[in-house]
């Protein structure tokens, strides 16, 4: 067995210096436990806030400690009634090729429903993320502009369909013509623009005539700067995530956004996903649903091997990703 510990706390941008990995015994289990083989695991930004030591929605990652994240496995021991070996699961687990689990702290996934690697992606916790910050909070009606940035994300590829399918016009924001392409033609975005080529400012006025009534906020930054310049009255904000803050070394001052609040009367509200842990399942029967019908398509980019865990992870924060980034560590 092997796991990929935490080895610093890196400053500003993580590296490969950052993990470490470590052979370990394969773990026994208890009454209550089931022994989980990792097919897929899932790589996410939020763990970049989770090697700093501060305070936030999730404790920190512990030094030379295990990293633990979203997890796809399969289930080869069991020692609790509600699980079956041969049973594929999702949870939260360490990166470990095999790890133990409490029952409880396990999910069933269906191989039927979809491939199983959505659970950690369309059908998980980033497919979740947009269908409640976008509905709860961005509340978008039909007619109304929709600016999303991280557009070619997890989240956003996300966000972006849920946008259409109510009926608005959407703009998406992202780091290259790959991404600008899929966007446009494959998941029929309105207008796209590319943060690193354009004028953002001037392309975020040509891209809303009318104005910004949502913008769904992943990025935070610069980005955020040009799209609020241009909020209408009454526009909403779901303030997702900062990832262009992510991996500064120092606070990053910029035009601050509270006039533009002010005078637009706009509603800007910070949210955590598992805040809507109770509406989980209505969510992901929508998802589903809307998977099925071709309402929304999704993107994963699979990177093979345990050993790239790493490097998938600092992909996150070069763009390399188009949809849900993840490692595939084994076959089933
Ligand atoms: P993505 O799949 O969107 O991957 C990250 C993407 O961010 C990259 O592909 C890259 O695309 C873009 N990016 C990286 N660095 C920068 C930068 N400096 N400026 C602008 N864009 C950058 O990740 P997720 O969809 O999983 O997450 C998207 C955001 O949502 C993150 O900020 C994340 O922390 C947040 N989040 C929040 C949750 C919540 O509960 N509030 C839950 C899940 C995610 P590009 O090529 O376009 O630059």
């Amino acid at each position: 067995n092997e796991q990929i510990l935490l080895a610093e706390r890196p400053k500003g941008m993580p590296t490969e210096q950052t993990f470490t990995f470590e052979k370990v015994d394969m773990p026994s289990i208890n009454e209550g436990e089931v022994l989980v083989k990792t097919l897929y695991l899932s790589v996410d930004p939020y763990m970049r806030g989770r090697m700093n030591d501060t305070k936030s929605y999730v404790p920190p990652f512990q030094l030379n400690e295990v990293i633990s994240g979203g997890i796809v496995g399969k289930v080869v021991e069991s020692k609790a009634d509600s699980f079956q070996e041969g049973e594929i699961v999702t949870g939260y687990l360490e990166w470990k090729r095999y790890s133990k689990a409490s029952a409880k702290h396990l999910q069933k996934v269906d191989p039927n429903l979809a491939p199983i690697s959505t659970a950690l992606g369309v059908l998980g916790m980033p497919g979740l993320t947009a269908y409640f910050g976008l509905l709860d909070i961005g509340q978008p009606k039909e007619g109304e502009t929709v600016v999303v940035s991280g557009a070619a994300g997890a989240v956003g590829t996300i966000v972006g369909q849920i946008a259409k399918i109510k009926g608005a016009r959407v703009v998406g924001i992202a780091g290259s013509q790959e991404k600008i392409d899929y966007l446009k033609n494959e998941l029929g975005f309105d207008a796209v623009i590319n943060y690193k080529e354009d004028d953002v400012k001037q392309a975020v006025k040509d891209a809303c005539p009318n104005g910004v009534d949502v913008y769904f906020d992943n990025v935070g930054g610069e980005i955020s700067d040009a799209v609020t310049s241009q909020l209408n009255k009454f526009a909403r904000i779901p303030l997702c995530g900062q990832i262009a803050l992510y991996n500064l070394e120092k606070a990053d001052i910029g035009p601050r956004v509270q006039r533009q609040l002010l005078i637009n009367s706009a509603l800007m509200k910070g949210f955590i996903v598992g805040d809507y842990a109770e509406q989980f399942p209505e969510g992901i029967k929508q998802l589903g649903e809307w998977v099925q019908q071709g309402r929304i398509k999704y993107s994963e980019n699979i990177v093979e091997g345990f050993e790239n865990v790493p490097s998938a992870f600092l992909g996150l924060f070069k763009g390399e990703n188009l949809g849900k980034q993840l490692v595939k560590v084994a076959d089933q």
